[in-house]
């Protein structure tokens, strides 16, 4: 058997005694052929058992460097993700290769969570999906560390660092988990990977963990760690290493340059007509930013108006709105041309079920993260995004098939004052924190010294205005309050349906319901048990909205429809002055301005490659000048 490209001990693989190495696994379970650039490095990385953090660009194959190593080892991965979307995502793209993932998030019911653990506890799960956000459940975390893991995997890592522009407070409990939980050497004669395991937990570790020494210094045998990113500056790599608690340093990099991209700012303080004009000399899809969510709307039905086919995209739209919008762009308009979408007369047959084709996508910065599509020919910033981070990302969704592609920011010198006052906004003063705090606790009746772990679904329209608070300093000042440790606060989070019965189980039997209702109502009393004393998430229930209204209006059910909401979970009791570090906070108002303040240059540059300015703010000082920037192509003709 080829050892090719594997320096590291091949281990043993389920179906008995078959060893594979990792470009084995990379063809059997995925179809590739070759580890991508950096891929095989960090996959051995891995599997020697050192903590890495991977540096590849969006579109790179992050992945991969996980999921490979997870298959030749055998065990859990213990996967930690940000976005519940990406999530449900990997997990249905593992399944659809036969592999066995899961995943849990907010919003899940206790018995859906409980489910998913004791499969990847018993069953033969590889992968177990996690939002950062259920890891500040010490009881979760606890659960996590009686699973078999063999690897954690941080995605976005990033996340984690105070001084990256995407901070969750929920990654620093990361290194919590890698503490308490050991790593499992599996089962003699059992790869972790045997299908349909017949054995419990207990038969193969012993009863109740007895053979794991819990609260031992098992030093070098700590769950190795890899982190992942496609964007960090120095201070933020070093940042990642030091909060996973990382063994040793190991950084593996791949440059970031994205020869391909021409990056380009245009000054001009007519946005839409110069947008159209760009539109115009550049075929293909195309992604526009914007900030404002009514002004993504605006400008669709002007570019719209202007013959371009165009469609909009926000957080604020249903989940459902946002799927549709996004696989019309996907799909996007060219296909419209092929001749075999064409009926005899020339007009697109529209195959059923098919709907819009979208050929740019006007969307704030909600659109984009997961999305792997490949021929966008231009990504245009209609707005400063607030850090060269975010703007690298985004502008890094062009040209990922290696195709000509642009990435145009529109500037305004009039942008750089209306930057410069989203610091205030962003950071408001201590004392209207302060007062923030307790008008929202006021609001939602949470007395002194109590509060702790409650949860509640903030309307902020309402909140604002009962309790006359200014909307934009209030979301920063929540959002401060939250990394602060005192709430957590998730914006338009979707809420699933939840039903209560109103009813006995024996006084429905004086009910007259049709056959449908029945057995919906068999069927919610059957899987959810806690659904007669208090309101039950419930899933897969979205085609029977009809029914569930009817029952409601009947008086059998509560029903509240699938909806979004601002989850607001205070994390300590009421407090009667909260404590704002100074320090803190100034520095964290200083760096978000100096975020700013490289974007601003950035826009404002006229003398330096952009490619370079880019490459050289991540930390890479050597990157050749790129020769199609709109500055090389000037200094070129000069
Ligand atoms: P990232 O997380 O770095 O943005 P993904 O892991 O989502 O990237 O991978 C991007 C795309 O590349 C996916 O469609 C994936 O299937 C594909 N891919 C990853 N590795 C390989 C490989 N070695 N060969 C071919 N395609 C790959
Ligand atoms: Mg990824």
């Amino acid at each position: 058997m080829s050892k090719k490209n594997c320096t590291f001990a091949p281990q043993k693989f389920h179906h008995s005694s078959i060893i594979m190495t990792a470009q084995e696994a990379l063809k059997t379970y995925f179809g590739y052929d070759d580890f991508r650039p950096l891929q095989a490095e960090i996959v051995e990385s891995v599997l020697q058992g050192r903590d890495t953090l991977a540096l590849l660009p969006t579109g790179g194959g992050k992945s991969v460097c996980f999921q490979v190593p997870t298959m030749v080892m055998g065990g859990l991965c213990l996967v930690i993700s940000p976005l519940i979307a990406l999530m449900k995502d990997q997990v249905q793209n593992l399944r659809n290769r036969n592999i066995q993932a899961a995943a849990i998030y907010t919003g899940m019911t206790y018995e859906q969570q409980k489910t998913a653990l004791d499969n990847c506890m018993w069953g033969p799960y590889h992968f177990l999906y996690v939002s950062p956000e259920r890891l500040e459940s010490e009881e979760f975390r606890e659960r996590l560390a009686r699973l078999p893991i063999s690897l954690i995997a941080v995605d976005e890592a990033h996340c984690i660092s105070q001084w990256g522009y995407d901070f969750r407070p929920s990654y620093l409990r990361i290194a919590e988990v890698r503490k308490v939980a050991y790593p499992r050497p599996l089962p003699k004669g059992k790869g972790a990977a045997t299908p349909n395991a017949a054995h419990t937990f207990e038969e193969d570790y012993g009863e109740d963990n007895k053979s794991f020494p819990l609260g031992e210094d098992l030093g070098e045998a700590q769950i190795p760690i890899l982190a992942l990113t496609a964007t960090a500056t120095p201070e933020v790599v070093d940042d990642i290493q030091e909060r996973l608690a990382f063994r040793e340093k190991n950084v593996m990099r791949k440059s970031f340059a994205r020869a391909n991209i021409s990056y380009i700012v245009r000054e001009t303080n007519k946005k839409a007509d110069e947008i159209v004009h760009i539109l115009s000399k550049v075929a293909g899809s195309a992604i526009v930013y914007v900030r404002n969510r009514q002004r993504t709307q605006e400008l669709a039905s002007y570019l719209n108006e202007k013959g371009i086919s165009a469609d909009y995209y926000h957080a604020g739209l249903s989940a459902k709105e946002r799927s549709q919008k996004q696989e019309a762009w996907k799909i996007g308009e060219k296909a419209k041309e092929h001749p075999m979408t064409r009926a005899s007369s020339g007009t697109p047959l529209r195959r059923e079920g098919e709907s819009q084709r979208t050929r740019v996508i006007v969307a704030t910065n909600a659109f984009g993260m997961g999305i792997d599509k490949p021929d966008v020919r231009v990504v245009i910033h209609h707005d400063l995004p607030d850090t060269i981070e975010a703007y690298f990302q985004e502008a890094g969704r062009a040209g990922r098939d290696e195709q000509k592609a642009f990435a145009v920011l529109l500037y305004d010198p009039s942008d750089k004052s209306k930057a410069h006052k989203r610091i205030g906004d962003n950071y408001p003063d201590p004392d209207t924190l302060q007062n923030v705090y307790h008008k929202v606790c006021n609001y939602l009746g949470v007395g002194a010294d109590s509060g702790l772990g409650a949860c509640f679904f903030v309307d902020m329209f309402d909140l604002c205005k009962k309790m006359h608070l200014p909307v934009l300093t209030t979301y920063s000042s929540l959002h401060l309050l939250s990394q602060m440790g005192y709430f957590s606060f998730d914006e338009e989070q979707e809420i699933h349906p939840r039903v209560r019965l109103r009813v006995s189980r024996r006084d429905l039997e004086e009910y007259r319901l049709s056959e449908a209702e029945n057995s919906l109502l068999e069927h919610l009393m059957r899987e959810y048990t806690g659904i007669f004393t208090e309101l039950q998430y419930v899933h897969k229930l979205d085609d029977k909205h009809q029914e569930l209204v009817s029952l409601a209006q009947k008086r059998i059910i509560d029903y509240v429809p699938r909806t979004k909401a601002n989850v607001l979970r205070l994390s300590v009791n009421r407090q009667t002055v909260i404590r704002i570090p100074a320090e803190w906070y100034q520095q964290r108002k200083n760096h978000y301005a100096n975020k700013l303040e490289a974007m601003v240059e950035y826009a404002e540059n006229k003398h330096y490659c952009r490619s370079q300015l880019l490459l050289g703010y991540f930390g890479e000082n050597d990157a050749p000048t790129c020769g199609t920037c709109d500055i090389c192509r000037t200094n070129n003709k000069h």
